[in-house]
């Protein structure tokens, strides 16, 4: 299980900056050591272990880039057309070893490796075939249309990093390399359970003051986007006795317990008092917004192992934007990802805004194309964090960083798409 000490969450100052919090993550959380080998179809999603150099050149041999006819480009008069003797045919997969020889031509198929002495194709639309000749126009540039051995990649070049986390465009590089099996770090063990006398499931009676239990849906689908084994441990009432027994079986066998609700300072929320039995919890007031306070803390399991535990908000949108900012950048780090590139794009919101300066916010907006083709952002009316469909009807969140302290509309503003929060 995870490496983690007692206090690698200690935070002393009132309020921490999210660039502060992934500094910290980075120095106290070491990630899971584990890795296995897996075939290249079981690999996406997977966070590559170490360092993948490819074996052979990409692509392996020079070839053609379009279907048309190989030649010697000094064979070519420079203010003319050029009449060459087709003296050969050569497709994609052919072993021919053809050369072309001056005043020669070589008919040629996109992928067929180039003939000896050809350096330039020309494309079949430019070119008149007259009997068993060729007449090619002037202007091509040498080595037009001919893709060199290694081009993309240099046999012994590092084309996959450690902490990469694979996607399908990666999967494809290293079949193209001839790679079969990939080393990835082991998937998160992570447990998720809600908390609340009035949380209940879908599908089952609920009475009058009760909710059906949105929480642990949302979580369970956000850890699988991002590779982690769920452990679903359903819901808990708000009974201390009963979180602490959870929460001590959990810690052994999983590397992150996630639990929502019951960790304000309300009076019902036995949240707090559960883990400070079994374990020991810090609160980080992340200097963000959506986003209350989150506990965060170490439960110790058997045999010396101990697992981090992460104590979201009760509302929904508060779940949803405290685990893309804050919870993914420690699965990120304790999975041996490297930290997330987000780059929020410009767009020009369509709303005034004031905010608090010192902090980062987040608004949920939908996005849409402007007369003068620009893109807009547009506020949802309900910015509530129990509202969830300020969540389903929108596209996104605009960033405002932490110096602004006003937006008027028009401004160019940073817009983060769910899909790449929750990527
Ligand atoms: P709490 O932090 O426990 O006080 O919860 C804050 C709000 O979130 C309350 O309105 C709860 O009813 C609601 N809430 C808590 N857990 C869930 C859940 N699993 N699904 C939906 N709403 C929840
Ligand atoms: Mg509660």
């Amino acid at each position: 299980m995870a490496q983690l000490t007692d206090d690698c969450f200690a935070f002393s100052g009132p309020l921490l900056r999210l660039d502060e919090m992934e500094r910290l993550i980075a120095e106290r959380i070491m990630p899971v050591a584990e890795s296995e080998r897996v075939r290249l179809h079981e690999a996406r999603g997977r966070v590559a272990a170490a360092d993948v150099k490819a074996p052979v050149d990409l692509p392996p041999f020079d070839n053609s880039a379009v279907d048309g006819y190989a030649v010697r480009h000094a064979d070519l008069a420079p203010n003319a057309d050029t009449k060459l003797a087709i003296a050969g045919r050569l497709t994609a997969g052919a072993n021919a070893s053809l050369g072309v020889d001056r005043g020669q031509a070589i008919r040629i198929f996109t992928g067929a490796a180039m003939p000896k002495g050809a350096d330039t194709v020309f494309m079949q639309e430019d070119v008149m075939v007259e009997g068993g000749q060729v007449v090619v126009p002037k202007g091509l540039k040498p080595g037009a249309n001919r893709r060199l051995a290694g081009e993309d990649v240099r046999a012994g070049a590092v084309v996959l990093a450690a902490g990469t986390v694979l996607e399908a465009q990666h999967v494809a590089l290293l079949a193209a390399l001839g790679l079969t099996e990939v080393d990835v770090r082991r998937r998160l063990k992570v447990a998720i359970f809600s908390t609340g006398d009035e949380v209940v499931e879908p599908g089952t009676p609920r009475a009058g003051a009760a909710i059906y239990d949105a929480n642990r849906y949302l979580l369970a689908e956000l850890l699988e986007r991002v590779g982690a084994v769920v452990t679903d441990l359903g819901i808990l009432p708000d009974n201390p006795d009963k979180l602490a027994d959870a929460l001590r079986a959990a810690a052994s066998g999983h590397d992150l317990i996630i639990t929502s609700g019951g960790v304000s300072t309300g009076e019902a929320d036995y949240v707090r008092t559960a883990v400070e039995r079994v374990g020991s919890l810090v609160f980080w007031r992340v200097a963000i917004k959506p986003g209350r306070p989150v506990a965060l803390g170490v439960i110790r399991g058997t045999s010396g192992h101990s697992a981090a535990f992460v104590g979201l908000p009760g509302n929904p949108v508060a779940v949803f934007v405290t685990f893309v900012r804050v919870v993914k950048v420690l699965l990120r780090r304790l999975g041996g990802a490297r930290p997330d590139r987000l780059v929020a794009l410009p767009v020009r919101a369509a709303f005034a805004y004031r905010k608090k300066k010192d902090r980062r916010e987040y608004v949920r907006v939908s996005l849409i194309r402007t007369p003068d083709g620009d893109i807009e952002a547009v506020k949802h009316p309900q910015d509530g964090a129990g509202i969830l469909t300020s969540l389903t009807e929108t596209d996104g969140l605009l960033e405002f960083p932490e110096d602004v302290t006003s937006i008027e509309p028009g401004a160019r503003v940073g817009f983060l798409s769910y899909a790449s929060l929750m990527g």
